[in-house]
């Protein structure tokens, strides 16, 4: 019998597949395929691979061959499909495919191999599917929303959709019909609904198990533990699990039967992974459906720009909902708020002051949303000038007042806040700005009476306790809640008829391109949390008043009349005119060193080193927005081009180039970035 080899990819940065000699003992044990994970000796370790090819013979010098030293028998191979994906993302995202498959797979597979495998296919036997619960209710759906469902149910093949539909316009009733059509047709097909953050969004996790009380869900996102992850892993490989609820990593789950795919709120930054493979769960989830031939739902009252257009070219197909699906529950009034001319209190102003006072009197819930936490953003001495910088960003420290701390939001570190000035030892320092804290503290100044809830990052450090806040909120025992954007999402707040933006103006200046576009996504969100459900006689018209010193801006003009679609055909003109995203492509290259000089030359070579500059603009290297983070200097070299396949070409043969410098200097490539 000849000998077989393998070609494993393990998760390593270099970029090629490592040959090894098949065994004959375990071949007769059972013959390798692709897809299968094996342990393999490398350097003076043992590794968990994948083979991604099997061959009778090797380049691989006799003497330098190794042989594999088992194989994960208990195992299914995964899928064709799966591979293809990680190869896909691999190639375009470029990494090496050994540093995208293998990730992706539980950890105990792959640092304990077998015996964790033996123990969770034990306990999943345990596991009893679902008993089958009370029949659940189905709303009547609306026109619109049967309409979209009758689109997303009888497509033919390959099928994107924009489901664009305003802030509680009944969106999730369109998924879920649309989920039980689907699996209702095959008794072995699967779903995928993709979420931007798990916590945030408690609501259609909920939702899904109650209408499918009989089917095996299971969720993929970084809180769970590895015992969970790997058992739902392995549901989801096995085709047990029907229905998948995943953050972005579960688009590169190894389901074999998918038939559809959701992803919500397909807007979302968080969807865009920001470190090591930094791909856009979005972006793969529809590549997944056109390689599948299965329909693809992007569901967004704010789609994105990307989307939009592929919407206006024909490539996606819309699907609208104009109106709220409660009835009588319409989108609240915006109202702007011009405080260059006022004193505030507290950050406050007289008219929010005024509003909230109101929903108190009625007893209604307001919430006030501010993108800080901690109690003021910086500490200043007037004396001298002092103020609370971080010594190893660029970046102030900010305040946290209930433990006397600055802490820096970037590096993390702390020091308590000194009694005097460093400086001039000036008794005296001042607060400037407004985190949450000092909000929550005006609060509690101004309505002694008001039971105040605030919900960001420190407030919901303790596992469970965002849950908490949360049911507070829809118990009806908080009046006014404060927060960050972890409350802007999703959440449908019965009793809430009041919404404060408070400081939003900073990104209207960013330098960032796309940041007005998630200034006016985070408006059109964080207002939708109000007026959901009908409205009551006598009590307030629901409203929300943004807080503002440029009140004639376009972008709040816009807001004011919820005109997205004429905001995007304004933004798109400016993106047209100016070559970018969704016109042009970009990719950024960042190097991180102890001084930015010496980033900045490691970027200038890399520049140089660039082997064919067909259809691609080479911009000049520059230190980033944020310079300093934890003692290192950071600066960037934007890569940008208006053909898709120019840019990878160029990316293709320098990246190679690039892996092959000697250099301390650590750098990063992404492509489609979402922050320049
Ligand atoms: P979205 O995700 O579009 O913001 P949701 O799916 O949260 O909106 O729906 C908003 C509210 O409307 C929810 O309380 C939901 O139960 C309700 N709803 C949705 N569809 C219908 C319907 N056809 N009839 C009555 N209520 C509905
Ligand atoms: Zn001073
Ligand atoms: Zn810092």
């Amino acid at each position: 019998m000849s000998c077989l080899f393998v070609q494993v990819v393990l998760d390593t940065p270099l970029d090629f597949c490592f040959d090894y000699r098949y065994p004959a003992e375990l071949a007769s044990v059972q013959s390798p395929q692709i897809g299968q994970l094996v342990v393999v000796p490398f350097g003076r370790r043992t590794e968990v691979g994948l083979i991604v090819n099997v061959k009778e013979d090797t380049d691989v010098e006799e003497d330098k061959l190794k042989d594999v030293i088992t194989i994960l028998s208990d195992m299914p191979p995964l899928n064709a499909e799966w591979l293809a994906l990680c190869r896909f993302a691999a190639g375009y995202y470029q990494r090496p495919l050994g540093e995208v498959a293998l990730p992706s797979i539980p950890k105990k597979i792959r640092t304990n191999g077998g015996k964790a495998l033996e123990r969770a296919w034990k306990a999943l036997e345990k596991q009893d599917m679902p008993a089958s619960g009370k029949s659940p209710v189905r709303p009547q759906l609306h026109p619109a929303q049967q309409q979209a469902v009758d689109a997303i149910v009888h497509s033919d093949g390959f099928s994107p959709y924009v489901l664009y539909g305003v802030t509680g316009s009944g969106k999730t009733e369109i998924y879920l019909h649309s989920i039980e059509a689907f699996l209702r047709r095959k008794t072995d097909a699967q779903v995928l609904v993709m979420v931007p953050e798990i916590n945030l969004t408690p609501q259609l996790e909920k939702s899904v198990r109650e209408r499918f009380p009989q089917e095996c869900i299971v969720t993929l996102h970084s809180r769970l533990t590895e015992t969970e992850r790997l058992r739902n892993w392995l549901s989801i490989l096995t085709g047990r699990a029907r229905i998948i609820l995943g953050t972005r990593m579960a688009v590169l789950a190894p389901a074999s039967r998918l038939c559809l795919i959701v992803v919500d709120e397909e807007h979302d930054p968080s969807y865009k992974q920001q470190e090591g493979l930094r791909y856009s769960a979005r972006d793969l989830a529809v590549w997944r459906a056109r390689q599948l031939d299965i329909p693809v739902v992007l569901g967004s009252a704010t789609p994105s720009l990307e989307s939009w257009q592929h919407m206006l070219t024909g490539h996606y197909t819309r699907l609208e909902l104009k109106e709220r699906a409660v009835a009588d529950a319409v989108l609240p009034l915006i109202r702007l708020v011009d405080i260059s001319r006022q004193q505030l209190n507290g950050g406050l102003s007289d008219d929010l002051l005024q509003a909230m006072r109101q929903r108190l009197e009625k007893g209604e819930q307001s919430l006030l949303f501010l993108n800080r936490r901690g109690y003021a953003p910086v500490m200043m001495c007037e004396a001298c000038g002092w103020i609370s910088a971080c010594d190893r960003c660029s970046a102030y420290m900010v305040y946290h007042k209930a433990h006397r701390l600055l802490r820096c939001h970037h590096c993390g570190c702390e020091r308590t806040l000194p009694r005097v000035c460093p400086d001039c030892g000036n008794a005296d320092l001042q607060a400037l700005g407004h985190g949450t804290q000092r909000i929550e503290e005006t609060l509690s100044g101004s309505f002694p009476d008001a039971r105040i809830l605030r919900i960001d990052a420190d407030s919901t450090s303790r596992k469970g306790s965002l849950q908490l806040a949360l049911d507070t909120i829809h118990r009806g025992d908080a009046d006014i809640i404060v927060g960050t954007q972890m409350i802007a999402k999703g959440h449908d707040f019965r009793n809430l008829t009041l919404v404060g933006v408070i400081n939003p103006d900073t990104s209207l200046f960013s330098q960032d391109y796309r940041a007005s576009e998630r200034l006016f996504s985070l408006l059109i969100q964080v207002a939708g949390r109000a007026g959901r459900t009908m409205h009551k006689p006598g009590g307030n018209a629901s409203e929300v008043l943004i807080q503002t010193r440029y009140p004639a801006h376009p972008l709040y003009q816009a807001a004011l009349s919820h005109r997205y679609e004429q905001y995007v055909s304004e933004l798109l003109a400016e993106r047209k005119n100016a070559g970018l995203p969704p016109f042009g492509y970009q990719a950024l290259l960042t190097a991180e060193a102890r001084s930015i000089d010496k980033a900045l030359a490691f970027l200038s070579e890399a520049a140089e080193s660039i082997p064919e500059r067909y259809g691609v603009i080479i911009n000049e290297p520059i230190p980033m927005a944020m310079m300093r983070v934890a003692n290192m200097e950071r600066a960037q070299l934007l890569i940008e081009s208006a053909s898709r396949q120019a840019l990878q070409r160029m990316l293709k043969l320098w990246l190679p180039v690039l892996r092959g410098k000697k250099s301390t200097v650590h750098w990063q490539i992404e492509v489609d970035p979402m922050t320049i």
